[in-house]
């Protein structure tokens, strides 16, 4: 078949709209891959270095900026965060399904320099059950989690920029759209042209009788 290779996939959300819990789903198959992130965050209870990301410090990040080391990096909730080019070319050229779980701000550097890749927001169902979602959780301090729902309202600004929206009320239902917008989006023309094209082509060159 023409698409039988794996998908680039920009997944962005406000932080408590449910998208490590949807990305950790989709992960059980293994068709599916992270692109580890760097970050100058500390680790939260249960994030594992190497797995969830890779935890390094602002010197060594700003080294690695300088370097060129990055597809992509932005500051995001007054830490730093970037896509390394080596770790995710080898990921992409495994052929599997790769997830890039980005900000807006890499969402949009993303696009551009991977203008197949599928790219999806994901919103809760209002500001209010955001807000109960990130007290909930229990991961975050007061202060942080003011300075997320802050900055909700202004990322969720750029969905507009993506090429799906998934509202994630009931996590089941949301992961079934999810799949279904992945699923769907293997047919799609335009985003599939470079494997497309050459199936196409052997049509075009192929005799009718
Ligand atoms: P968290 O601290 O909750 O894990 O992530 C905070 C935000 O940083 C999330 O929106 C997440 O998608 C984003 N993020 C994680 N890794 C990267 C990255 O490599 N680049 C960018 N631009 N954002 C990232």
């Amino acid at each position: 078949m023409w698409n039988n290779l794996g998908q680039l996939i920009i997944i962005t959300a406000p932080s408590g709209a449910g998208k490590t819990t949807l990305i950790r789903k989709l992960l059980k198959d293994n068709n599916y891959k992270l692109s580890v992130s760097y970050t100058t965050r500390s680790p939260r209870k249960g994030e594992i270095n190497g797995i969830d990301y890779n935890f390094i410090n602002d010197k060594e990040f700003l080294q690695k900026k300088d370097s060129n080391f990055f597809a992509e990096w932005a500051l995001v909730h007054n830490h730093y965060y970037g896509t390394s080019k080596e770790d995710s070319y080898n990921l992409i050229k495994t052929g599997k399904t790769v997830i890039f779980d980005v900000d807006y701000q890499g969402a949009l550097n993303l696009q551009r320099t991977m203008p197949d890749a599928l790219s999806i927001f994901i919103l809760p169902p209002s500001l209010e059950i955001l807000k109960k979602r990130l007290v909930n959780r229990k991961t975050d301090s007061q202060e942080v989690i003011d300075l997320r729902i802050k900055n909700a309202q202004k990322e969720i600004y750029y969905s507009k920029h993506f090429d799906y929206l998934l509202i994630n009320d009931k996590i089941e239902a949301a992961f079934i759209s999810l799949k279904d917008i992945i699923r769907v989006n293997k047919l799609n023309i335009s985003k599939n042209s470079k494997e497309l094209d050459p199936f196409i082509d052997k049509f075009l060159r192929g005799s009718w009788k």
